[in-house]
């Protein structure tokens, strides 16, 4: 087989359709998914995985950035796209414009996108960010009820969702998710009260979905589970299947004689005579710093170690134990089968970090290749407030009839 990149990411899109499988039976009926698809869907190529889940049926998608939004809307995804945290005064008018939906936490900022949709003569969708402990965006559970009002008051303002976002890595397993919840529900009780409770109402990431946390509310807001992923090996990831993988081939062998230094600083000497593969990639492409002489790959199904430090361009491994290692050979840093399999939870440890850095962290000069996906048709779902309300919700995908067995 002959190698076309210098590094390519293979993306296997009937995974991510197996995980949304998953993930909606987690959701239960009549529970829309909103998919995370920030920072280029956790560095899996946002549009492409965009178009794939609509295809899929989710009904909306979510974002870090405006520019992340207008990207899906230049590349044709039409579904509604919010952006869950914030922006810069700056993104707001062209935000608007493209019919982005984006989370209020203050009141300076229900003023401003007043003004601004009734200068486009349109109304803006906004969701109501209720800060119950991430101590990060969103409004003090004390104030929330003033910013409902506002909202309620603006002509140009609807409110398309209220929202909270949970802060443990291990969702419902611990107690301050359940405290989260609790004051979610009493500053719900109170906009209730009033009339002015209205739109999706969501709460849960991957972790918050995993552990069962309750109530969901009418939507869901998962985004690394969808990649095949779950924080810290929460109950579930084995029901998940991974997603990506990150493969590189050996530009060149050279045999060293023993006491012979590798790489920037010289952190690795060669013990024995030993031979070096080079890998032209390096922590610009993902390969993070932190790995070397900690990291392992995969070379002809047999483990191999990082050596001396990862370079922005260039990575060394050790093949000396590897038989018949020639220029050309395919190594795998993350993905494989089966014993033969180096997951990204695994680099994380190694590099000290957490997966969803080293997802994030897969280069732009890296080659994404996209496998699977033709059949994905699952029915599609509500935006979470009863937009696009359409068919059955909620049901495992059925057997393509037509198909021919494989
Ligand atoms: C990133 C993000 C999510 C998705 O989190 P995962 O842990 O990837 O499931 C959900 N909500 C908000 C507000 C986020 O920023």
């Amino acid at each position: 087989m002959v190698n076309h990149h210098r590094a390519w990411a293979e993306i296997d899109l009937d995974a991510v359709t197996h995980n949304l499988t998953v993930i909606r039976r987690k959701a239960g009926p009549g529970v829309a998914v909103m998919l995370v698809v920030k920072a280029d869907a956790y560095g899996h190529g946002a549009v492409a995985i965009a178009h794939h889940a609509v295809r899929c049926g989710i009904g909306s998608l979510g974002v870090g950035t405006s520019a992340e939004a207008l990207e899906l809307r230049e590349a044709g995804v039409r579904v509604p796209i919010l952006v869950l945290g914030t922006l810069v005064d700056e993104e707001a008018a062209a935000a608007l414009h493209h019919g982005i939906e984006i989370g209020i936490h203050s009141r300076d900022r229900v003023g401003m996108l007043e003004k601004l949709a009734k200068a486009q003569g349109l109304r803006a969708r906004v969701h109501l960010n209720i800060d119950t402990g991430m101590g990060r965006l969103g409004v003090l559970p004390g104030n929330a009820l003033a910013l409902f009002e506002e909202i309620h008051a603006a002509k140009h303002l609807e409110l398309a969702g209220v929202m909270t976002h949970i802060s443990s890595m291990r969702g419902a397993l611990d107690e301050t998710a359940h405290e989260q919840s609790q004051v979610f529900e009493r500053v719900l009780d109170q906009a209730r009260e009033r009339g002015l409770l209205k739109g999706a109402i969501h709460v849960a990431n991957s972790a918050a979905l995993f552990t069962a946390l309750k109530p969901l509310h009418s939507t869901v807001r998962p985004g690394i589970s969808a990649y095949g992923i779950l924080p810290g090996g929460l109950p579930g990831a084995e029901e998940l299947r991974p997603v990506m993988s990150l493969t590189s081939q050996v530009v060149f062998l050279k045999d060293l004689p023993p006491a012979t230094r590798v790489g920037y600083d010289s952190t690795w000497t060669s013990v024995r005579a030993t031979r070096i593969a080079t890998l032209p990639v390096g922590y610009n492409d993902g390969v993070s710093w932190r790995l070397g002489n900690r990291g392992q790959v995969l070379v002809r199904g047999q483990r191999a170690r990082i050596v001396g430090r990862v370079s922005m361009d260039y990575t060394t491994i050790d093949v000396g134990h590897i038989k018949d290692v020639h220029v050309g050979e395919s190594v795998t840093f993350f993905g494989g089968v089966g014993d033969k399999r180096i997951s990204l939870e695994d680099v994380a440890r190694e590099a000290n970090t957490i997966a969803y850095e080293l997802s994030c962290a897969v280069g732009k000069r890296v080659k994404r290749i996209y496998i699977g996906g033709e059949e994905s048709q699952l029915p599609t779902q509500p935006a979470g407030d009863g937009r696009l309300l359409q068919g059955v919700q909620n049901h495992e995908p059925k057997p393509h009839s037509t198909h021919a067995p494989r």
